[in-house]
């Protein structure tokens, strides 16, 4: 599954209301693809912290359509399983990001010799 309004029409499904209800929390999940448009945009929200993350940013529950409250956890843990198959934590991403030097502090200057003059 890819597009948000599958996962939503999915939610729908499986929660009650109208895809729409849930749109919102999916295009949420989905919006790094804008800035990194390949599977890999995932490792920012496809976690269990992202889930978290969405709980903070949309509340604990939606009022869908239907007039019921769905926990957006719930909406969270069902967009990453229809994704990924499972809920990966973020160290579970992270781990698969090959270390540079970079990431440890080393400034760019330190690693190449200066071919500029010292001030006096
Ligand atoms: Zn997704």
């Amino acid at each position: 599954m890819a597009h948000p309004l599958k996962h939503a029409e999915s939610s729908a499904r499986k929660f009650g209301g109208k895809a729409e209800d849930y749109l919102p929390i999916h295009n949420w999940f989905d919006e790094s693809k804008a800035f990194f448009p390949d599977f890999r945009h995932r490792a920012l929200r496809h976690h269990a912290e992202g889930i978290f993350l969405a709980e903070r940013f949309f509340g604990v529950a939606i009022v869908n359509s239907d007039g019921n409250e769905v926990p957006v956890r719930y909406v969270g843990e069902q967009h990453v399983r229809e994704d990924l198959g499972r809920i990966p934590t973020a160290e579970d991403w992270l781990l698969q990001i090959k270390p540079q030097r970079w990431m440890c502090g080393q400034r760019l200057e330190d690693k190449e010799p200066s071919t500029k003059k010292e001030a006096v």
